[in-house]
């Protein structure tokens, strides 16, 4: 059981290191990360960036 996680822990890590740390390149976080257009940032900087990058909201 150990060795399966190890394992799996490791296929993770050089997948990771493979594609490259994805991270937002204003917060720093990992997660909810939009990589559309290359942006590269989270899902919380994107809505506070959006109108800048010409996103408009619909309602
Ligand atoms: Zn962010």
């Amino acid at each position: 059981m150990a060795e399966k996680k190890s394992v799996q822990e490791k296929k993770f890590e050089t997948r990771f290191k493979r594609r490259g740390k994805r991270r937002c390149r204003i917060c720093g976080t990992s997660k909810g990360l939009i990589r559309k257009y290359g942006m590269n940032i989270c899902r919380r900087c994107f809505r506070e960036k959006a109108e800048e990058l010409g996103f408009k909201k619909y309602s």
